[in-house]
């Protein structure tokens, strides 16, 4: 964006989760934003709906560098949960040995798609002594109790528990508590931040006593270590709002006293051919499955792109075929324009139209990424230049 000063710059605005309304976003810091992107739990190949997330913190990423801000990313890899230590033991493999795979496969993947790496890739096995730190300086304030060599978060002390995904916990049992990483709102318990092992179960002996964290503590611990402890961005899927990033806020304010996240952005799901994807509806894809049947990465990544992260997405095997049609469209566009001969000189008329196609694709994205409107921008633009250069 040479030759634009900034005062011909609009404010970017965002929608933030925890007030539910679209706001100016402006860093904690003036230049520099520091973001966290929940990643995958490596346990099974990462699927088209996670990549609609993910794809969209890459736009959001992309997005706030071109603005001229300094980013720094992290995204995280769960390499420790319920599922992978389940999946591990069954397989009689060490957790590390068996997430190894699902690893790769998501990097190959995210290169396949273009989602660039963020700044910081962490994984949460590399960093259980922060856990266990984190968990020490909880329980020095009195916000965990033990049971069965387990430990728990009591979120009766957390007042302000439930103010991001807005839940009631009028009735709720004290000291009833909850084991799984993932569960609903309806059993909206005490969670558990270290596990005691069970028999056969990896674990980390560690001066908590023998066991492994919880999904929660990991990303509060490995957040605030890489970005400090109140950090500018947050993202994830909407099913992450509840209880993933209610319990973070409630371990890291409960150990900081101080705001975890200033803005929450969550893409909203996605569906397929109008119904929840799901395996034994036959309607679940991940990336290699689509690319076995000859769809494009670029298709896929512009079908994920083209509806506004905060709106549902609905999948379908027409868009797709759309998608393809419309990338062709840029790249032909793109071959016409550095492989055509044109007369000498600049047109004024083309230079209108190309500084319009920015201006509309910028104020598209300042406003809550504004995907589809930014992609009608370009598509406009590819229109009236194609008349254009077919009138000679
Ligand atoms: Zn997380």
């Amino acid at each position: 964006m040479e030759g634009r000063d900034r005062s011909t710059m609009h404010e970017i605005r965002l929608h933030n989760t925890m007030s539910g309304k679209v706001e100016s976003f402006v860093p904690q810091k003036p230049g520099q934003v520091h973001m966290y992107t929940c990643g995958p739990t490596v346990y099974d190949y990462a699927h088209i709906g996670n990549f609609r997330t993910f794809v969209f913190q890459d736009v959001l990423r992309r997005f706030l560098k071109l603005r001229g801000l300094q980013l720094t990313h992290v995204m995280n890899l769960t390499d420790v949960d319920d599922r992978i230590i389940a999946n591990a033991a069954a397989a009689g493999v060490p957790i590390r040995e068996y997430t190894e795979k699902f690893v790769q496969a998501f990097y190959a993947d995210c290169r396949a798609l273009s989602v660039q790496s963020p700044e910081n890739w962490i994984r949460a096995t590399d960093n259980i002594p922060d856990m266990v730190a984190l968990i020490e300086k909880l329980h020095a304030k009195s916000y965990t109790y033990q049971s069965d060599g387990s430990i728990y978060y009591r979120i009766a002390k957390f007042k302000d528990y439930g103010k991001l995904s807005k839940i009631d916990l009028a009735g709720m049992q004290t000291n009833a508590r909850v084991d799984n990483d993932r569960y609903e709102k309806e059993s909206a318990r005490d969670f558990a931040l270290w596990k005691a092992p069970k028999p056969g179960e990896h674990f980390w002996e560690t001066a908590l006593g023998p066991g492994r964290p919880g999904w929660h503590i990991e990303c509060s611990a490995m957040a605030m270590k890489f970005l400090g402890e109140t950090i500018d961005i947050h993202t994830g899927g909407i099913d992450l709002a509840f209880p993933h990033h209610e319990n973070e806020i409630a371990q890291s304010e409960a150990a900081t006293g101080k705001k975890f996240v200033r803005y929450w952005l969550h893409a909203e799901h996605l569906l397929v051919e109008g119904e929840k994807m799901s395996k034994s509806l036959g309607n679940f894809f991940t990336l290699r499955d689509l690319f076995a049947k000859g769809y494009k990465p670029s298709a896929l990544r512009f079908a994920l792109a083209s509806v506004p992260y905060r709106r549902q997405l609905n999948f379908t095997f027409d868009g797709l075929l759309q998608a393809t049609n419309s990338v062709e469209r840029l790249r032909n566009f793109r071959l016409r324009l550095t492989a055509g001969t044109f007369p000498d000189g600049a047109g004024d008329d083309m230079q209108a139209l190309a500084n319009s196609a920015v201006e509309r694709m910028r104020g598209a994205l300042d406003d809550d990424l504004n995907t589809a409107q930014a992609q009608a921008a370009i598509f406009d633009m590819v229109r009236r230049a194609n008349a254009a250069f077919d009138a000679g």
